[in-house]
C-alpha cells in the first residue's frame, strides 16, 4: 500500500490565474466509482495522457484525481514556452551521440507541440491561450554570444531552422538595449499556461471524468488492479498513471532520486506600449543556462513583462512568501537592467512553483509495477517533457508499442543522489555556482 505524507501546498496564485476569470472546480471524488484506467495528477502530464487515452479508445473509463485546482500547480506556473529544441548548449564535442540525444529530445518536444497545436484546431483556441511564435535565445556577455554561435553551429549540424541576430537585431525585437545578441527559433509555441490547461481539462468528455480538490491519500493493490483512495471517495481502477511529478515521492516512491527544486517568476503590472519599442509579443530564453527568461505579452490594457529567474532547493517540497518575495527583488534587478525606459512600472504578480529533477535528467517512465505507470520527473521542461511522457504513458497503459514508448523506454534509470544532508548543501551550493556563472544573463 502507497500512502502519501504530503500533499501539494501552493504558495500566491500565478500571474496566469489570477488574470482569468475565477474557476469553478469539478466536483470533488464522492464514493465508490470503477474505471479503466485512474490517473494521479492533473497538470501537463495528467491531462495530456487523459486527451491521448480518450483518442486510443474512447470507452474507456478514466478519473483524473487532482489534489487541488486545475492550473494553480506548476502547469499553471509556469513561463509558457513549449519548446521544439533542446534549451541546453551542449560542449563543443556537439555532435555523435549528442546529435542523437538532441534528435530524441526534439521528437518528444514535437510529438507535445502537436498535441497542443491539434486541440487549438479542433477547438479554435486564440492568442489568448495558445501563440506558435517561435523564441529567441538572448545574450547579454561575450561569454553569451559565443554560446549563441556555438548553438546555431550545432542547429546547422541538424538541420533547425534559425535566425542570428546581432545587438541591433535583437533590440529592434525587445526594445532592450542590453542584450548583445539573439538567436530566433521558430517552432516553439507560447501558451498562457493557466488557460492552455483548463482549456484541455475542459475539452475531456464522458466517460473520462475529472475530480478536483481530490487528493489521492493511498492507493493498494487488489486483485485485478488497483483501488485508489481520497478523503471522500474511493477508485477502483484496472490501472493507474502516476503523474504528480514531484510528489510521487510523497507516496515513498523513487526515494533519493528526486530533486526538488523551485523557480520564480514575476508579471509586471500593465504599461503603455508605447514606452518600450520593439515587438508586442516576444519570449526570450537566456543564452546561457540558469539565466533570466523574459516574455512581453500584449493586452487590452496595456503590455506586461514577465521575468523568470532563480533557483532553490527545497527537500521538503514547499515555499513560503519569503522565498517569493526574495526573487521578487532578484526580478526587479533583472528587470530594471533590461528596461531602463519602465521605471515606475511595478510587479503585479510575484509566485514560485516546483520542478523534479533527476541527477541524470531522464524521466522516471514505464510500469513501474505491473498496472502501476509512472509519468514524473519533468526535469523543468514540463510543457514538452510532461505532456509527452503523459501521451506515452496512455500508449503504454493500452499495450501500443508506439515509436514514443520506445523513446521513453529507452532512457537510463534515473541515478541515486547523494543521501541527505549531503544532497541539500550540495544542492544548494551548486545552484548557487550555476546562477553566479550565468552573471547577469
Ligand atoms: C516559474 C516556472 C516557470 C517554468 N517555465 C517553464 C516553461 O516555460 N516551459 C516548460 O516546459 N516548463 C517550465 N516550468 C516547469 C513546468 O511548469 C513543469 O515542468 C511542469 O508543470 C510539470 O508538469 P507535470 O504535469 O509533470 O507536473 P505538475 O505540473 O506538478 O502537475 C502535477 C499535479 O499533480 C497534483 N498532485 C500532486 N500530488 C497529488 C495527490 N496526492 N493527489 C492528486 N493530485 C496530486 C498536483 O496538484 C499537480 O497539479 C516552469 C516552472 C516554473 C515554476
Amino acid at each position: 500500500m502507497y500512502v502519501a505524507t504530503k500533499f501539494p501546498k501552493n504558495s500566491s496564485f500565478s500571474a496566469w490565474v489570477a488574470m482569468l476569470p475565477a474557476r469553478i472546480p469539478t466536483l470533488p471524488l464522492e464514493g465508490a466509482v470503477t474505471v479503466d484506467v485512474a490517473i494521479i495528477g492533473a497538470g501537463f502530464a495528467g491531462l495530456s495522457a487523459a486527451r491521448r487515452l480518450s483518442q486510443l479508445d474512447p470507452t474507456l473509463r478514466v478519473a483524473i484525481l487532482e489534489a487541488g485546482v486545475v492550473a494553480e500547480g506548476a502547469t499553471g506556473r509556469n513561463s509558457g514556452f513549449i519548446i521544439d529544441l533542446p534549451h541546453e548548449v551542449s560542449s563543443e564535442d556537439f555532435g555523435g551521440s549528442s546529435t542523437d540525444r538532441a534528435k530524441r529530445d526534439i521528437t518528444l518536444y514535437r510529438t507535445a507541440i502537436g498535441l497542443a497545436t491539434d486541440m487549438a484546431q479542433e477547438y479554435g483556441w486564440g492568442h489568448d491561450i495558445i501563440d506558435p511564435c517561435g523564441r529567441y535565445s538572448v545574450a547579454i556577455s561575450e561569454k553569451g554570444d559565443a554560446h549563441i554561435k556555438a548553438y546555431a553551429r550545432q542547429l546547422q549540424g541538424l538541420n533547425e531552422s534559425h535566425e542570428i541576430l546581432d545587438a541591433r537585431g535583437i533590440h529592434e525585437v525587445t526594445g532592450s538595449q542590453l542584450y548583445t545578441s539573439g538567436l530566433y527559433m521558430p517552432g516553439t509555441v507560447m501558451v498562457q499556461p493557466a488557460a492552455y490547461i483548463r482549456a484541455v481539462a475542459d475539452s475531456l468528455r464522458n466517460p473520462v471524468t475529472l475530480y478536483e480538490h481530490s487528493a489521492v491519500r493511498s492507493f493498494d493493490r487488489q486483485p485485478g488492479g488497483w483501488s485508489v483512495k481520497t478523503s471522500k471517495g474511493t477508485v477502483t481502477a484496472k490501472r493507474i498513471i502516476l503523474a504528480n511529478n514531484g510528489h510521487a515521492q510523497s507516496f515513498g516512491l523513487f526515494p533519493g532520486q528526486l530533486l526538488h527544486v523551485f523557480t520564480y517568476a514575476s508579471m509586471s503590472e500593465p504599461f503603455d506600449p508605447r514606452r518600450l519599442n520593439g515587438k508586442r509579443d516576444w519570449a526570450a530564453t537566456p543564452a546561457l543556462p540558469m539565466g533570466t527568461t523574459v516574455r512581453r505579452l500584449s493586452g487590452a490594457e496595456g503590455d506586461r513583462i514577465l521575468i523568470r529567474s532563480r533557483y532553490s532547493y527545497h527537500a521538503g517540497l514547499e515555499i513560503n512568501e519569503g522565498h517569493v518575495r526574495s526573487a521578487g527583488r532578484v526580478h526587479d534587478g533583472k528587470f530594471a537592467d533590461r528596461f531602463p525606459n519602465l521605471t515606475g512600472v511595478k510587479m503585479q504578480y510575484r509566485w514560485g512553483g516546483p520542478m523534479a529533477l533527476t541527477w541524470n535528467s531522464v524521466p522516471i517512465f514505464g510500469e513501474i509495477e505491473p498496472g502501476l505507470f509512472a509519468a514524473c520527473a519533468c526535469n523543468g521542461l514540463g510543457a514538452s517533457k510532461s505532456t509527452a511522457a503523459g501521451i506515452a504513458a496512455a500508449e503504454a497503459v493500452v499495450g501500443l508499442k508506439s515509436p514514443l514508448v520506445e523513446v521513453f523506454s529507452n532512457y537510463d534509470s534515473p541515478k541515486n543522489l547523494p543521501p541527505q544532508p549531503f544532497l541539500s548543501i550540495g544542492a544548494k551550493a551548486d545552484l548557487r555556482l550555476r546562477e553566479w556563472r550565468a552573471g547577469r544573463e
